[in-house]
């Protein structure tokens, strides 16, 4: 079992990576003092309850805990305002109370939607990240939760921390291919943002990863969580360097919306959007090696690095206006500088990321 700390002073929380360790659930939810005597609320999603919501459940229930549990469709279009009123009547419904917690077991999607109800549900309640996603290594540290709004992604939201992550990497057994790859793209964009090292061993390990080794998985986690940790650790509410977290985000986010969120995954998004910031690195004097080196760790990991031709471009940039990326008059975009570095900026000409998203449509 690994275990990193997410430092943010008296805020700080543990996140425990291993195998097996839905199986012991409930000694972790007592090391953190979680109430007995008030309910706690599990949402999960429809994909992952057959798979692990008995387990979970029963674990808790054995140790003494007072369990309810929502299932939401599986689908990022449960990230929504009316998906958040029905929780909040679930929870209602079972007596949560101000000491109550309620528990991610799923996804981004679960994790993001079940912390905005968290955040928002009598003001704020404990909060408990359990993954089973490899995307949900980044979606469950760093305490941003979310729904979305039809005309914007994660536009309806808070920061709200975990008191603890618990990430069962055996849960990852069950997830789809598809999926596999596109959490493999938030893994190695935390190597593009701050460590070249990691990304020519992801690039190395590929297969493994993609065979879901556990040894190889169970490190790469590790590694993409630090990246993570530390970045949040210096700068929680986004007030600088956390930027950077967002690589490949601005055109990622416009595409998502574009696409009407169920075409392209997050991380899928994400991988293209990730090929555009390199093509901008390099305009803005960054070695062609960047680009190089960039789709290659992506298209080791099978993930698309191109912009599907029937989105129109002019639709693409109106999207991104509505992004919380869209400050003060300017898009803001993380450009890569070399492998390993990036930079913030908000001086990326319009005329400039028409281009790119036209040479990423006709590569494609
Ligand atoms: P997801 O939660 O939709 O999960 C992907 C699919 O896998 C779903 O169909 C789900 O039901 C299924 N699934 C989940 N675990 C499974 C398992 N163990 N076995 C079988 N199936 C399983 O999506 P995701 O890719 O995990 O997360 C994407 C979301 O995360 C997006 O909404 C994105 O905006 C959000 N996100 C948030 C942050 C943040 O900091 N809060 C960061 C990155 C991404």
């Amino acid at each position: 079992m690994r275990e990193l700390i997410v430092d943010l002073g008296e805020r700080s929380y543990p996140i425990y990576i291993g195998e097996g360790l839905l199986a012991k659930a409930s000694s972790y939810f007592d090391k953190h003092n979680v109430s007995k005597k008030s309910p706690l609320m599990i949402i999960t999603d429809t994909n992952v309850a057959p798979n692990y919501l008995k387990a979970l459940t029963v674990q808790l229930a054995d140790a003494g805990y007072k369990v309810c549990s929502a299932i939401v469709p599986a689908g990022e279009q449960s990230k929504s305002l009316s998906q958040l009123e029905s929780l909040v009547t679930i929870a209602l419904q079972n007596g949560l109370d101000r000491k109550s917690t309620i528990v991610a077991l799923g996804g981004g999607v679960v994790g993001d939607l079940a912390g905005f109800v968290a955040a928002s549900f009598m003001r704020g309640v404990r909060f408990v990240q359990v993954p089973t996603t490899i995307l949900a290594h980044d979606s469950s540290v760093g305490g941003k939760v979310a729904v979305n709004h039809p005309l914007a992604k994660n536009i309806i939201g808070a920061f709200h921390q975990p008191d603890f992550v618990l990430y069962d990497i055996s849960t990852l057994i069950s997830l789809p291919e598809r999926d596999t790859k596109a959490g493999l793209s938030e893994v190695v964009k935390h190597g593009l943002i701050w460590d070249e090292a990691f990304v020519d061993w992801c690039i190395e390990h590929a297969p493994k990863l993609l065979d879901k080794d556990s040894e190889a998985l169970s490190y790469a986690l590790y590694k993409g969580c630090s990246v993570k940790a530390k970045v949040v650790s210096e700068d929680e509410q986004e007030n600088g360097l956390r930027g950077i977290l967002n690589l490949g985000h601005t055109i990622g986010h416009a595409l998502e919306a574009v696409a009407g969120y169920n075409e392209l995954l997050h991380g899928e998004a994400i991988s293209i959007g990730m090929i555009g910031s390199a093509h901008i690195g390099v305009y803005f004097g960054a070695s062609e090696s960047l680009l190089h080196k960039t789709t290659l760790a992506l298209e080791s990991i099978g993930l698309p690095t191109r912009i599907p031709a029937q989105y129109s471009t002019d639709e693409i940039i109106e999207a991104m206006m509505h992004d919380k990326k869209f400050k003060e008059g300017d898009i803001v975009f993380i450009v890569p500088t070399e492998i390993g570095k990036v930079e913030i900026r908000n001086d990326v000409p319009v005329s400039l990321i028409k281009e790119v998203i036209e040479r990423l449509k006709q590569e494609g």
